[in-house]
């Protein structure tokens, strides 16, 4: 198996993808595409194959250029990473190709512990399980190549695994999640001082209650007292129930593909953003993008170019101020102040005067969204969004609208929004109703 068996899925994303016509579209609305793309197409070839890194780049490639919208040459102003994070994380939401892969897979994972009948499953127990108990199952001689690849994401599978005691002999006390949802061992400082072998029954005696006088032997010193009582105080189902488990990761116990996809962000250290209501903002989703990338101080200001080594005039090409950096061209620069102004008075007296000791784009999005609050935000953003349109307009087609028209512009683009909004309500209001016995 090599990159050429998995050339195909490449090819048939990429051809997927250029059907759609990307210049006509929004980068919102080529995200979009991306991930519908991504949950469609190479699903098929994910589900039954951990695809070989280089294959899974490669597929990252097709999408990051597909979201750009740029030639070979285009260097991004936002790191792929950041872009596929979850939105509450910062991202956009897009999946990287990885990751959709793996939660994949662990789903076959998943299937091997909760369905035992599936053909699929009674299949791997005759080649290769023989009926061992998953997690304790050691490879032996020859095996497949895609199983060994399979049974190589146990360590980060189990991870989303929680156990409810029931005879203790599968729980390994130290190492798996039961008594909370972190493995006991991170507590011992001395990890060496510690079997990592035993088990939960280990500390269970005939009765089939807690071993005390065992558990004060080897726990105190090693664990907390608190801790120590939490597990005497963990009840012991006196009939025969065999140890269970569930997916700590989803709201129900069971298995699913995009709480493992947060799973493994949350391994790789994604944290919750405090610009997470960017994408509650009321206005059009194409806005919504765009606010995003003001976040993450990737629009394209010639400030910015120029930082970027990018040859280009540094003039304002709405005053023609020195310097169009974002914080002048949306807080400072007189053109937008008199449109802002003129438009709408009462957010103009909102946000100005503002904190100018401010270090980035970030910084003032989070000032401004506590000083005015999510409602004014959003209109922020759709006058934001205008003046931007018009700047490329001027910087890419000579196109000099004058303030009244770019004024008139985005107070279109705002009724335009909340006239299709609320169509979209009553269409949602509609369908339920269909629905209706
Ligand atoms: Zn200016």
């Amino acid at each position: 198996m090599n990159n050429q068996t998995f050339e195909s899925v490449i090819s048939k994303s990429k051809q997927q993808l250029t059907k759609w016509k990307a210049n006509t579209l929004s980068q919102e609305g080529r995200s979009t595409l991306i991930k519908s793309n991504l949950s469609a197409k190479p699903i098929y070839t994910m589900q039954s194959f951990l695809l070989p890194k280089q294959t899974l780049k490669e597929l990252d490639e097709v999408n990051k250029k597909f979201f750009w919208n740029k030639g070979e040459k285009h260097r991004a102003p936002i790191n792929w990473d950041e872009i596929c994070k979850s939105k509450a994380n910062g991202g956009t939401g897009i999946r990287k190709a990885e990751d959709i892969n793996i939660a994949l897979q662990m789903k076959l994972l998943w299937k091997i512990i909760a369905e035992p009948y599936n053909i699929w499953v009674r299949i791997i127990h005759e080649k290769y399980l023989k009926n061992a108990d998953l997690k304790l199952y050691e490879k032996r001689g020859q095996t497949s190549w895609q199983w060994g690849k399979l049974i190589s994401l146990r360590k980060q599978f189990f991870e989303g695994i929680k156990w409810v005691v029931g005879d203790g002999k599968t729980i390994n006390f130290w190492q798996d999640r039961w008594l909370t949802d972190i493995p006991l061992i991170e507590s011992v400082a001395d990890k060496d001082s510690i079997d990592k072998s035993l088990l939960v029954c280990d500390l269970i005696n005939s009765n089939k209650d807690w071993d005390r006088p065992k558990i004060f032997q080897l726990l105190i010193g090693k664990l907390r007292r608190r801790t120590i009582r939490t597990i005497l105080e963990y009840n012991i189902p006196t009939n025969d129930f065999q140890d269970r488990m569930y997916w700590k990761e989803s709201n129900n116990g069971w298995f699913s593909t995009k709480s493992s996809v947060q799973l493994l962000h949350k391994n790789k250290g994604h944290k919750p953003s405090e610009l997470k209501w960017i994408w509650d903002l009321d206005c059009a989703p194409k806005i919504r993008n765009f606010m995003w990338r003001i976040s993450k101080s990737g629009l394209q200001t010639k400030e910015r170019l120029q930082q970027r080594r990018i040859a280009v005039p540094m003039e304002c090409e709405l005053c023609g101020h020195h310097s169009e950096g974002f914080f002048h061209l949306f807080m400072e620069c007189n053109f937008v102040k008199d449109i802002i102004h003129n438009t709408k008075k009462h957010l103009f007296d909102l946000i100005f005067p503002y904190n100018q000791n401010l270090g980035n784009e970030k910084e003032l999005l989070m000032e401004l969204k506590e000083k005015i609050g999510i409602r004014h935000m959003s209109a922020l953003a759709t006058t934001w969004w205008s003046i931007w349109y018009f700047r490329n307009q001027r910087v890419f087609n000579n196109d000099k609208s004058s303030k009244e028209k770019i004024g008139k512009f985005l107070l279109g683009e705002q009724n335009n929004w909340r006239i299709a909004n609320e169509a979209e309500k009553k269409g949602d209001l509609v369908k339920r109703n269909q629905t209706l016995p």
